[in-house]
């Protein structure tokens, strides 16, 4: 693992982020980062993929575990979707809020 800031390998943990995921920060320049799967795109395959389970209201935990992409992605893409409407999609609007404020609590 290197700093993306200026690539050295002198890494330290650095505690967790509020999401639990683990931070990390550089030794050399003082960088803070987490490692962040959405910076890898996201494949077609896996949007359709999260469409469909979406369209089944599987909880947005599971997909995210199903489909391995990140959890800020995956709400990032529901508003996205929200944001073409649908009848489908007001559902999930409802669960996407009520999960939204269980993470801010
Ligand atoms: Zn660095």
């Amino acid at each position: 693992m290197l700093c993306p800031n200026c690539e050295s390998p002198h890494i330290v943990k650095n505690g967790r982020t509020h999401s639990g995921k683990q931070n990390f920060k550089c030794q050399d320049c003082d960088r803070q980062f987490v490692l962040e799967p959405q910076h890898q795109p996201i494949s077609h395959e896996t949007r359709q993929l999260v469409d469909e389970l979406l369209f089944t209201n599987v909880p947005l935990l599971t997909i995210v575990e199903i489909t391995n992409v990140s959890e800020r992605w995956l709400r990032y893409y529901l508003e996205n979707r929200m944001n073409r409407r649908s009848p489908v999609q007001s559902r999930n609007r409802m669960a996407s809020s009520k999960h939204r404020m269980k993470v801010l609590m």
